[in-house]
Formats: C-alpha cells, structure tokens, sequence
C-alpha cells in the first residue's frame, strides 16, 4: 500500500464529520463567527429544516475580498497567532474549520462587506463555493456585514445525506441551538424564521433577566427566581448570576437548563450536577430543574479546546466553580422559604 497525501476537498470533508453533524451544526458555527465578528443583529433565515437552506446575516466587521478564499481553506482563522493564546481563547472560534468543512460538503456562498477602521467597504464581494470549486469573487451590493448561504447540504457525500432527519426536526434542533446562543448574548438582536414564518425576534441590548424571559415560555417566566454571588474576587474577578426555577416548575429533560460560560454556550455534566444538588430533597430525582446559569471567568480558567464543536469545556478549577453554582442557588431557594 501506497501512502499518499489526501486532496484538501477530502481532508476538509474528514473534517466536515466532527463539526457538521447536521443543519445545526452549521447555524452554530455561522452565528458564532457572526458574535465573533462583533454583530449586534443576526439573522437566521431556514428553509425545509436547513436541507434547502441556511442563510446567517449579521451586520459584523464582514471579510476582506481577498482574504475570502482563505477564510474556507483549512485552518485558517482571524483569531488566533500564537500557541500561548491557546491557554486563553477569547473568541468563540479559533480552530479556523468550520467554513472549509461547511464549503466541501454543500453548495456554500459568501456575501461580504466588510469595515475595516470604521469604515465600510464600497460593495460586498462574492465567492461561491462547490465542492473544491471556487468561483473567483464577484461584486455585489450589501449591507456592511456578512451573508453566509449554505444550500444542498451533503449532495456530494450521500452517506451523511442518509442522516438528515425530517425538516420538522432538523428546524427543532437549530431552534433549540439558536435559543442557547442568544441566552447567551443577550446584547445581540436575533430573528429566526423558518420557510418565511418567523419564530424568534429578540431585540438587541435586552438585559440577561429580559433576555431568559422572552426565551422561555410563559409557564416558566413567572417562575423564575434571581440569584447572584458577588464577592468572586478570590476567583480572579469571576462572576456568577442566574436564574433558577420554582421546584414545582422543574422538567423531565435538561432542555430548560441553560449553562454559559463566557458567552459560550456549554454543555457539562458536573455543572448540572451541581445545579440538581441544590434542589435536592426539594424536586424528585427524575426531574431537572429549569435554571439558567452565567458564569463569567478569567479566560485561562476553562480550556474550550477539548473538543471540535466546543461545546463541553475543561475548568481548571472545577470543584470551586461548582460549589459556588449550588451554593448560591441553594441560598436563593432558602432566601424564598423553599
Ligand atoms: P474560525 O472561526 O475558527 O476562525 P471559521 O472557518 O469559522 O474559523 O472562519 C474562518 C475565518 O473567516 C474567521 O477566522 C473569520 O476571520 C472569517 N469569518 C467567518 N465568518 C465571518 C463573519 N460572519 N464575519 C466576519 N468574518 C468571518
Ligand atoms: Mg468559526
């Protein structure tokens, strides 16, 4: 056997298998370069559960003509220059795949018009991509920002296509992905629509509180309890605040607990443990609380580059910031005569 290089289409599609799982997959890491590219409105425009289309506008800080090509080849990214960085990542991406993967496994368009020094460009640039076939850029009239379209997700790799459920649950999923990230980002507006119908419009610069409020349904709004610590200086000016559920309102799935972390939205088994043990005695063990739980922390404290979709993290100080989360939502059930 001979042992060859692989084309970069192929790597990128080997890439394309850990971080696009699925339509959802795609919005994630589209409206995290759109929050990474500082918008403060993001679009997310579905059709047939994103097996037609995916379309992210943001108004953000867009990207250079020339530099268009480079943003769908591998490993390549704005954010990151160095390997100390790595132990402090401050961006919501820094691996610089997702467009590459996304590229090579559907038929993908760049709308973009960047600003650069407070100044926009004159027009938008195009680049279409299909397959490893890239158009050379064409102008366009835009809006500063960015428009990314992702149409036939997986028409050149039929075995992922097999994967793709029903639109009705493919849309569930990227509004359920949608609604974690603007939890998380309560300062950005985001509309959500889905074959036109519109399903999420949250203004931007809600406060936290207004912003988990018009997130969650009526039947949890009105159950909601705050909670905060204050004194984190011993956890190098780390902060703590939420929102935590009556006992009587808790769910049968973890669907209703939210966890950030810097801004990112987190998924950590611990950190629900955490959560779960101070309702203990007060919600029967099957039942998870609705809680939303924001943590902000020095940046070198958690490594979020355990995984490629980033979503489970690695605290350097695990037990301290989970007994801070129990504590203070014990204290505010307490607080409440619960
Ligand atoms: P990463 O986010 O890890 O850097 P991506 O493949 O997601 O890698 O994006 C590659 C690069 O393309 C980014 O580093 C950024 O410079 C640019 N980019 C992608 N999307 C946007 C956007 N919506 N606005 C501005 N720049 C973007
Ligand atoms: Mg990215």
């Amino acid at each position: 056997m001979k042992i060859r290089k692989l084309p970069t289409l192929l790597i990128n599609q080997i890439a394309a298998g850990e971080v696009i799982e699925r339509p959802a997959s795609i919005v994630k890491e589209c409206v995290e370069n759109s929050i990474d590219a500082q918008a403060t409105q993001i679009d997310i425009a579905i059709e047939q559960g994103g097996h037609q289309l995916i379309r992210i506008s943001d108004n953000g800080l867009g990207i250079a003509e020339d530099e268009l090509e480079l943003a769908v080849s591998p490993h390549a990214t704005s954010k990151l220059h160095s390997p100390d960085q790595l132990a402090a990542i401050g961006t919501l991406g820094f691996r610089g795949e997702a467009l590459a993967s996304i590229s090579s496994v559907s038929r993908t368009k760049i709308t973009s018009r960047p600003t650069r020094d407070g100044k926009a460009a004159e027009a938008a640039a195009v680049l279409e991509v299909e397959g490893s076939r890239l158009s050379p850029p064409y102008p366009a009239a835009c809006a500063p920002g960015t428009i990314i379209d992702v149409r036939d997700l997986f028409f050149n790799t039929p075995a992922r296509r097999k994967f793709l459920r029903q639109p009705s649950t493919e849309f569930a999923q990227i509004n359920e992905i949608v609604t974690r990230i603007a939890m998380c980002n309560h300062n950005i507006g985001f509309r959500l629509t889905h074959n036109d119908r519109k399903i999420t419009d949250l203004p931007p610069n809600q406060t936290r509180a207004q912003r988990v409020i018009s997130l969650v349904g009526k039947d949890i709004k009105n159950g909601l309890l705050e909670f905060s610590h204050e004194d984190l200086a011993e956890h190098g000016g780390a902060t703590l605040w939420g929102m935590a559920g009556l006992p009587e309102i808790a769910r049968a799935t973890n669907k209703f607990l939210y966890l950030c972390i810097n801004g990112r939205v987190i998924k950590d088994r611990n950190l629900i443990h955490a959560v779960r043990e101070a309702y203990r005695g007060l919600i029967p063990p099957e039942k998870t609380p609705v809680a939303a739980v924001f943590i902000e922390m020095p940046a070198e404290d958690v490594d979020v580059n355990v995984h490629p979709s980033k979503a489970e993290v690695r605290f350097r100080k695990p037990k301290q910031y989970f007994g801070l989360v129990r504590n203070a939502i014990r204290q505010c059930l307490l607080d409440n005569d619960l």
